[in-house]
C-alpha cells in the first residue's frame, strides 16, 4: 500500500546524488565553522540514494491455433519477448509482440531491454518521466517499449492496489464486444472458423487478395453477423477500393480498415469523402502524432499498444482522437493474456476492439481478460489484472 515516500520527485537517483554531494559540500565548509565532525558528515557521503527493481526479459514463441494469412503475409507463429519488473515483492508483467513484418525481432529487444535501467530512478510513479527517457533510448522498437511500459503500469497499480481502468476513472463494464479475426483462406477453412467464432458477435474479415467478394459471400452463406473489414492496405486503386466498399455496404459490413496504402493520402481523402462506410486508419496510425495526421484522412483510428509504446500513449491517443470526434478502435497482435489484458484496461474508451489475440494461441502463460458472449471482460485484479499460469 502507500506510503508517503511512494510519492515522487522527477529527479533520478542522479540527481539526487549530485544534490546531497552539493548539499554535502556547503555542510563540509560550513561544518568547518560550526566544528562539527567531518566523520559525521563523511558518513553521509557514503550513503547513496539505490533501488532494487529488477528487469528481467526472456523470449518466448506463440504457437498459432491457424496459419495466419493477411494480404502481405503468412505465418504460425509469433515471436514476443515478456518482461518482468520487480520490486518490494511485487512483480509487474510485460510483453512485447513482435509479428517479424513490423520489424522488430526478439534479437531486437534484446539489445533495446539490455539498455534500459530501472535503477536509476528513485521512485516508480513518475511514468511521464520514466518513460520518455525509455523512448529516447533508441528509435523505434516500439514493442519493446511498450513491455516495459505494460511491465510498469503492472507494478503500479499492484502497489497501489487499483488498476488501472479504475485509476482513469473508466466503468469496467464499458467494454465493447470484440471482433473475431478471420484470414484470408479456402472456403472450407474460412466455413470452419465462422463456426469457431459462434460466441463472437462481430467478425473481422482479411482481405485484399483476388478473392475479396468470395470470402464474403463464403461467410455470408453461414452467418449474418456484423462484419469489419482489414484490407491491411491491399487494394491499391481508388476507384475499385470505392467499388469494392459500396459492394461491402450491401453485406452488412461495419467499417473498412486501411483499405489503401498508408502512404496514398489523396486517395484516402477522396475514398473517404465518397464512402457509405466508415475508413479506418492502422498501418497509418503508429503514435500520438500520427492521429492529428489521420484528421480528415480517416473516419477513426486504430490503436495497438504494440505500434504505440504502450499504454501511456495508446490512453493519450485515445484522448485526443475522441477531442477530434474520430472513432476509436483498440486493436492487438496475437499476444498472450498479459498484453491483451493490458489493452482491456483501456477498452471502455474505445468504439470498437478486436482483442481477440490471445485465443489465437495455443500457449498462452497468463490468465486475465476473457471473452465472455463475444465481449471482453475486465479481469479483477490491480494493475493489469493477470496472474501466470
Ligand atoms: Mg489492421
Amino acid at each position: 500500500m502507500l506510503v508517503l515516500e511512494d510519492f515522487p520527485s522527477y529527479r533520478t537517483i542522479e540527481d539526487m546524488n549530485s544534490d546531497r554531494r552539493d548539499f554535502l559540500k556547503q555542510s563540509l565548509l560550513a561544518g568547518a565553522a560550526l566544528a562539527i565532525k567531518p566523520s559525521d558528515l563523511f558518513s553521509q557521503a557514503t550513503t547513496t540514494i539505490s533501488n532494487n527493481m529488477e528487469l528481467r526479459f526472456y523470449p518466448y514463441t506463440l504457437e498459432l491455433k491457424h496459419t495466419f494469412t493477411i494480404a502481405t503475409s503468412s505465418r504460425t507463429t509469433t515471436p514476443t519477448m515478456m518482461v518482468e519488473v520487480e520490486r518490494d515483492g511485487i512483480i509487474g508483467y510485460g510483453e512485447a509482440s513482435m509479428p517479424p513484418y513490423l520489424g522488430e525481432s526478439q534479437e531486437t529487444a534484446k539489445v533495446f531491454l539490455s539498455k534500459v535501467n530501472l535503477k536509476r530512478y528513485e521512485l516508480f510513479f513518475s511514468l511521464e518521466v520514466i518513460l520518455k527517457d525509455i523512448d529516447a533510448i533508441a528509435m523505434g522498437n516500439h514493442a519493446a517499449k511498450a513491455a516495459v511500459d505494460i511491465a510498469l503500469h503492472d507494478w503500479i497499480g499492484k502497489k497501489m492496489g487499483y488498476a488501472w481502468y479504475q485509476i482513469w476513472g473508466l466503468t469496467p463494464d464499458k467494454t465493447p464486444v470484440t471482433s473475431f479475426t478471420i484470414g484470408i483462406d479456402t472456403k472450407e477453412v474460412v466455413r470452419t472458423k465462422v463456426k469457431e467464432a459462434d460466441i463472437y458477435k462481430v467478425l473481422k474479415v482479411k482481405l485484399g487478395r483476388e478473392n475479396d467478394k468470395e470470402m464474403i459471400e463464403t461467410i455470408r452463406e453461414v452467418t449474418d453477423k456484423p462484419i469489419r473489414v482489414d484490407v491491411n492496405q491491399g487494394w491499391k486503386d481508388k476507384t475499385q477500393a470505392l467499388n469494392m466498399i459500396e459492394w461491402l455496404a450491401t453485406k452488412g459490413i461495419e467499417f473498412v480498415e486501411q483499405p489503401m496504402p498508408k502512404d496514398q493520402i489523396d486517395d484516402l481523402v477522396w475514398l473517404k469523402e465518397k464512402s457509405p462506410l466508415p475508413i479506418v486508419g492502422d498501418e497509418s496510425i503508429t503514435r500520438l502524432s500520427d492521429v492529428r495526421n489521420a484528421y480528415g484522412v480517416y473516419d477513426g483510428v486504430n490503436v495497438k499498444l504494440m505500434k504505440c509504446t504502450g499504454m501511456r500513449e495508446a490512453h493519450k491517443m485515445i484522448t485526443l482522437a475522441k477531442a477530434l470526434e474520430m472513432k476509436v478502435m483498440l486493436g492487438c497482435m496475437t499476444e498472450t493474456s498479459c498484453a491483451i489484458s493490458a489493452a482491456t484496461q483501456l477498452s471502455p474508451m474505445a468504439d470498437w476492439v478486436d482483442l481477440d489475440g490471445a485465443v489465437l494461441i495455443k500457449n498462452d502463460l497468463f490468465k486475465g481478460a476473457t471473452i465472455v458472449d463475444g465481449k471482453m471482460v475486465m479481469p479483477k485484479g490491480p494493475g493489469i489484472g493477470v496472474t501466470k499460469i
